[in-house]
């Protein structure tokens, strides 16, 4: 990768990171703040309805004691008491009369001569109540008013007592309107006609219209419902609020990250000089992480995994510099100062334990160049190796000029030295490269040995590639055992060796050789 390429890259993520926490943060802003807008009209819907249930109680009430209070004419002495009464005592009743067609005859409260016409109907009612929903009464010039009617009795009801509902915002509707026909009674503000169409089923909702958002919630013993409507302008305010704080946050977190990315890239773009130097300054070593076979739990041979030490102390971890040797085409070098290091650490290593074997790896480069073939000799003369103390490790990645790479690998082989498939089954194309190059060693990847015993996808890849491993006369060693189960089943399916921190970390070449000395014996190869 060049560095304009990764300096591209490093913005697009950084530009990435920066405003997707935004964005969501802008989402999730808007859905609470829609929300508590949602809940908050629902309130307001709510006591709308409640005032309307109240008024529709005292209504009924009110005529229900003027039906059975027994004198046959509605206007007697009696009866006018008895309304005054209702008028008196009741908070939402402005007036109650007898009407006739649609004069009210006579009132809690003084008519004029021949009584008063109200007007035709507006509203029938599922109880068979007709409601007018907006007559002047000469008691209060410029108002107009609400009637109920039921059984020849007519209550009057001050329009806004309803919806007389402290909201403190005047951008907010409210309104009720009977439940059966859907018509408005009493409104404030701006209320649709559709509005008060409700889904089946349900008593209350809330949903978006127009830029607007509207509650509806409908009574239980009544044939009333109450709506609240807010613009969606205060969900707006609301979302922004919340933004005006996120999204700084944001920016600043995004700053921070791409920042940060900026300088792994550079870290990175200067790796290769630094890996130079640290060639030239001695700053690599080997550590070895013991091989075990698995039926006796003998240590049988060793990896040679390397080591990068900086002069301040720090490790750099192989997983980090090994891609860019590779890619600077540093790799050479490197593989060249493991082999000097696994000559001059295994010098006497066979001939105390003739049969140990050593591994080290190699990469793609190293397979398409006779230089290896000379390498491998130096080792092998270096170490007193005989035929399958040696063992290189290719990764199935390292195998993209299978050409190449196949007559490399034969020579290799007729030096005596084992070559292993490496990280086998992460690559591509596993299949086609195993059948045509002859391989000792199949590596089974670590990745497919911690699935071993959970129901992860890949969990059955493990058994398939011991039983190719089989059909291609391969032993096999598994990399990354940590729990005596994954041992224990790959002993079960016939897996020869195994490394991992179950049986032992990477260590210096001196504590290998120690423990060895105190394990006495190590088996002679094959
Ligand atoms: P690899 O060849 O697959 O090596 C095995 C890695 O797994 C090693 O990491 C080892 O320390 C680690 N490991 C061993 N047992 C366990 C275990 O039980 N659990 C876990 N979690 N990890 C375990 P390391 O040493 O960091 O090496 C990483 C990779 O770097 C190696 O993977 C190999 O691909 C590369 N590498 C290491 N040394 C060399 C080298 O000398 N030359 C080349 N070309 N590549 C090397
Ligand atoms: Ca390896
Ligand atoms: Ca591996």
């Amino acid at each position: 990768m060049n560095k304009i390429s990764a300096t591209f890259i490093t913005f697009v993520i950084a530009l990435t990171a920066i405003s997707a926490p935004i964005l969501l943060a802008i989402q999730i802003a808007y859905n609470t703040a829609r929300e508590a807008e949602a809940n908050q009209a629902l309130v307001y819907a709510r006591d709308v309805l409640t005032r309307s249930e109240k008024t529709t109680e005292q209504i009924t009430q009110g005529i229900n004691s003027l039906t059975t209070s027994g004198h046959t004419d509605p206007c007697a002495e009696e009866n006018l008491a008895i309304m005054r009464n209702i008028d008196l005592s009741s908070t939402y009743i402005q007036a109650i009369g007898h009407i006739v067609g649609n004069r009210l005859i006579c009132a809690s409260l003084g008519l004029p001569e021949g009584g008063l016409d109200l007007g035709s109907v507006d509203v029938i009612q599922r109880s068979l109540a007709r409601i007018r929903t907006d007559v002047a009464m000469p008691f209060a010039q410029g108002n107009t008013f609400l009637v109920v009617e039921s059984d020849g009795y007519a209550a009057i009801i001050h329009k806004d007592l309803p919806i007389d509902v402290t909201t403190g915002d005047q951008s907010i509707s409210l309104a009720t309107f009977s439940k059966s026909t859907g018509e408005i009674l009493t409104f404030k503000g701006m209320i649709k006609p559709t509005w008060t169409t409700m889904p089946k089923d349900v008593t209350e909702h809330t949903f978006v219209d127009e830029g607007y958002l509207i509650a509806v919630t409908l009574s239980d013993t009544w044939d009333i419902g109450g709506i609240a409507v807010l613009p969606m302008q205060n969900i707006r305010a609301r979302t922004m609020s919340v933004a005006m704080v996120l999204v700084p946050v944001g920016i600043v977190a995004g700053i921070v990250l791409a920042l940060a990315l900026l300088y792994l890239t550079r870290q990175q773009q200067g790796l290769p000089a630094v890996l130079k130097a640290a060639l030239r300054q001695d700053e690599f070593f080997l550590a070895y992480q013991p091989v075990v076979e698995l039926q006796t739990g003998q240590w049988v041979g060793a990896e040679a995994l390397i080591r990068w030490q900086r002069p301040g102390g720090e490790m750099v971890r192989p997983d980090l510099f090994i891609p860019v040797a590779e890619d600077s085409g540093l790799i050479r070098s490197i593989s060249l100062r493991v082999a000097e290091l696994a000559a001059a650490d295994a010098a006497g290593l066979f001939q105390r334990n003739p049969g140990f074997h050593l591994a080290i790896n190699l990469s793609a480069e190293d397979l398409h160049t006779e230089d290896t073939i000379e390498m491998l000799l130096d080792l092998a003369k270096a170490t007193k190796a005989a035929p399958g103390n040696l063992i290189i490790e290719a990764t199935e990645s390292a195998l993209t000029k299978p050409d190449l790479a196949r007559d490399i690998i034969n020579r290799i082989r007729t030096l005596g030295i084992a070559v292993a498939i490496d990280d086998f089954g992460t690559g591509y194309s596993s299949l086609s490269y195993l059948q045509s190059m002859d391989f000792d060693y199949l590596k089974i990847d670590r990745s497919f040995v911690e699935t071993i015993g959970t129901d992860a996808a890949t969990s059955h890849v493990v058994t398939h590639i011991i039983a190719m491993a089989k059909a291609l006369n391969m032993e096999m060693v598994a990399e990354g055992v940590e729990t005596e189960a994954q041992a224990q089943f790959l002993r079960d399916q016939g897996v020869q060796y195994a490394q991992g921190w179950l049986f032992a970390k990477p260590m210096p070449f001196t504590d290998l050789m120690d423990k060895l000395a105190a394990a006495g014996n190590v088996r002679p190869v094959g």
